[in-house]
C-alpha cells in the first residue's frame, strides 16, 4: 500500500481520472482560448487558400441582395467573412462562423462527399451546432432555406457516422453546454427529450448526494467521490448520447 488505509487500486483509479481530466480540459480551453482573438482570425496556414475564395464568393452574392438584420449577431465576428455573423454555427471544435459561410466554405473545401475540416484549426468537423433559435430559423425560411438545410443535411450525415470512443468524448463538453442551453431554452427540444434528459440528470444529482453508495464516502473520505463521478460521467455521456441523435436528426 502506498497509502495506509487505502487500497492502491483506488489511487490508480484516482490519477488516471485526475490525468484524464486534466486533459480534456486543457484540449477545451485551449480552444477557447484562441477564438478570443476575434479581430485577429488565427486561420489555419493550410485553410487560407480556401477561406480567401469563399470569401470572395460570399462577397459577390452578398452584394446582389439585401441582408436581413435578424439572426445577425454582433457578439460574434466570422473569421471567414470578417463580419457580424449572420445565423452563426458552432463546430464540435468550439469554432464560430455564419452559416452561410461554412455551407460556402463547406462546398469549396471538398467535395459534399467528405467531412471538412474547420477553417481555424483543421480539426474534423462533426456537427454544426446552430447558436440561433429554431423559431429565428422558422420566420427566415424563405431567405435562407438552402443553407438551412444544408446544415441539417451535413449534421446527418456526419454527426451519426461511427468515430473513435475519443472523439466522441472529445465532443462531450461542447455538446453538454449546447444541450443545457437548449434545455432552459423555449424552443429547441421537444417535451419528450427534455423529459428524458431531466430525468437522467435528476438520477445522476440524487446519486451524488444520496449516502447510498458503491463505495461510501463516510468510510473511505474523498476516494468515496469516485463511483460519484464515475456515475455522474456515465450519464453525461449517455445524455449526450441522446441529443447527438437528436441533432442528427432534425431539420
Ligand atoms: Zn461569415
Ligand atoms: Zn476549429
Amino acid at each position: 500500500m502506498l497509502i495506509e488505509g487505502i487500497d492502491d487500486s483506488v489511487i490508480l483509479v484516482t490519477l488516471i481520472l485526475g490525468v484524464f481530466i486534466t486533459y480534456l480540459m486543457f484540449k477545451y480551453l485551449k480552444n477557447s482560448l484562441l477564438t478570443v482573438g476575434q479581430l485577429d482570425p488565427r486561420l489555419h496556414q493550410d485553410s487560407i487558400n480556401d477561406v480567401n475564395q469563399t470569401r470572395e464568393r460570399l462577397m459577390n452574392n452578398r452584394r446582389n441582395r439585401e441582408e436581413t438584420q435578424e439572426g445577425q449577431n454582433t457578439a460574434i465576428n466570422c473569421p471567414i467573412c470578417l463580419a457580424n455573423s449572420n445565423f452563426p454555427i458552432e463546430t464540435n471544435c468550439g469554432h464560430k462562423f455564419c452559416a452561410d459561410c461554412i455551407v460556402q466554405y463547406w462546398s469549396h473545401s471538398s467535395t459534399t462527399a467528405y467531412r471538412m475540416n474547420c477553417p481555424m484549426c483543421r480539426q474534423q468537423v462533426n456537427y454544426l451546432l446552430r447558436l440561433y433559435t429554431r423559431e429565428e430559423q422558422e420566420r427566415n425560411r424563405d431567405l435562407n432555406g438552402e443553407t438551412f438545410a444544408q446544415i441539417a443535411n451535413y449534421n446527418r450525415r456526419f454527426g451519426g457516422e461511427p468515430r473513435d470512443l475519443l472523439d466522441y468524448i472529445y465532443d462531450i463538453p461542447i455538446l453538454f453546454r449546447h444541450l443545457l442551453n437548449e434545455l432552459f431554452s423555449f424552443d429547441g427540444l421537444s417535451i419528450w427529450y427534455r423529459v428524458r434528459i431531466m430525468f437522467f440528470i435528476m438520477v445522476a444529482f440524487c446519486y451524488f448526494l444520496s449516502p447510498l453508495d458503491i463505495i461510501p464516502e463516510a468510510l473511505f473520505g474523498i476516494f468515496g467521490l469516485i463511483d460519484d463521478l464515475f456515475v455522474v460521467f456515465i450519464i453525461v455521456i449517455y445524455v449526450c448520447t441522446i441529443y447527438r441523435q437528436l441533432i442528427t436528426n432534425r431539420g
